[in-house]
């Protein structure tokens, strides 16, 4: 998969960095966490805004053996030469809709999630075409309530799978699900899931399916419940260096390193009277003569208009705040008359070596987790990736 190349200069209006030794980091953080099962990275969503590519290769250099996607897209383009994603590799991807590109993904040894019988249907249909077999991964709804198979539908599905393997057009390579409730420690749906589970795992195995891996674990379960770990354990956000809830603890207490540092450039510094209201709605408006700085970043690079007068950003090492409404490309700050110059560097959010915020700071200025903070900036951002490949 070819890197986005950012059109020249983009950078100097704003970027993302993405330190890979962080990802590195968490990963090896992460596999001490989980010693006894192999680690898949979840990169789905360009690695949470990160860069799949960049973040994937980071996370199998950090002894990664498997890449997890939601869309088959995503999982093809890991396959593409360019991503540099070695071919031993495993990669699995689980958000299919019919139609999909079943035999592209046979073709391309990519282990695919199904949930009920119309994709084993259309999975078995490719597998035939391929001239050769699926590697099918079958998911249990073990309480999640979102993709996977009912337990009332689950004979059906593992008998129509263990069929279809022993005609040679499948192999149940995985036997998998995913909690709702992992990231409040404690909360009784855990240890149900957790005993739906290893039923349904119990019923495929006498069965006869011979899984390679059975795994539920996501980043909060990865991280504080051992017993969930089974073969396989499927990180996402935690790789990236961020907490998956404030109730597991901080990523310095979980002993990981947030990965995205995002800033921009002040594009203008300039004094005004007291009074002066600022941004559309005039929702802020100056308590005295001051300095305003406007940051060069708005709703359509991500940045929540939700943290409308409450995004905190650090300039000259003082934490400031939004001032009046994000707008589409811009917001300000009231920098209460501190003259730094065009171009001082305003910085969102980072891992806090600096004193900057953090995306978690962001999540509660606008009332979402801090997931969304780094998945949703936008593609006018570009990333620029530091400390990759050989740098340890
Ligand atoms: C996104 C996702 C993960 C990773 O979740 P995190 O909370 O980011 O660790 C794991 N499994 C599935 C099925 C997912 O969709």
């Amino acid at each position: 998969m070819k890197e986005t190349v950012a059109p020249p200069g983009a950078e100097l209006r704003a970027r993302a960095v993405i330190d890979l030794a962080a990802v590195r980091a968490n990963v090896r953080t992460l596999r001490d966490r989980a010693p006894h099962a192999a680690l898949m990275a979840v990169v789905k969503a360009d690695g949470y805004g990160h860069g799949a590519a960049p973040c994937a290769r980071a996370a199998v250099a950090a002894g990664a053996t498997w890449l997890g996607t939601a869309t088959p897209q995503e999982a093809l383009a890991l396959r593409a030469p360019g991503a540099g994603v070695p071919a031993d590799v495993r990669i699995m991807c689980w958000l299919w809709t019919p139609g999909g590109p079943w035999r592209e993904a046979i073709e391309a040894d990519v282990d695919v999630s199904v949930s009920g019988m119309w994709a084993l249907e259309e999975v078995t249909r490719a597998a035939r075409l391929a001239g050769r077999p699926a590697r099918v991964q079958l998911k249990a709804d073990t309480g999640l309530g979102r993709a996977g198979c009912q337990p009332r539908d689950w004979p059906e599905l593992v008998t129509a799978a263990v069929r279809a393997q022993a005609e040679g057009l499948l192999r149940v390579t995985g036997l998998w699900s995913h909690f709702a409730c992992a990231d409040e420690p404690g909360h009784p749906s855990i240890d149900a899931q957790l005993s739906q589970f290893r039923e349904m795992v119990a019923y495929a195995e006498a069965r006869g399916v011979e899984p390679e891996v059975r795994h539920i674990a996501n980043s909060p379960a990865t991280l504080t419940l051992p017993e969930s770990h089974f073969d396989l354990v499927r990180p996402g956000i935690a790789l990236y260096g961020v907490s998956p809830s404030p109730a597991i603890g901080t990523p310095q207490e979980l002993g990981l390193r947030p990965a995205m540092t995002l800033s921009a450039s002040l594009s203008l510094v300039k004094h005004v009277p007291g009074g002066h209201g600022v941004s559309y709605g005039h929702h802020y408006v100056t308590p005295g003569e001051t300095t305003l700085g406007l940051v060069p970043l708005g709703y359509a690079d991500g940045i929540p208009r939700h943290a409308s007068s409450a995004g905190p950003v650090l300039v000259e090492g003082k934490w400031r705040t939004v001032a009046g409404r994000v707008a589409m490309d811009q917001f300000v700050v009231d920098l209460g008359g501190d003259e730094p110059g065009p171009g001082a560097e305003a910085i969102l959010f980072g891992p806090g070596d600096r004193g900057e915020p953090t995306a978690e700071d962001w999540a509660q200025a606008s009332g979402t987790i801090a997931y969304e903070i780094v998945t949703r900036i936008g593609t006018r951002v570009p990333r620029v990736h530091v400390n990759g490949e050989q740098s340890g």
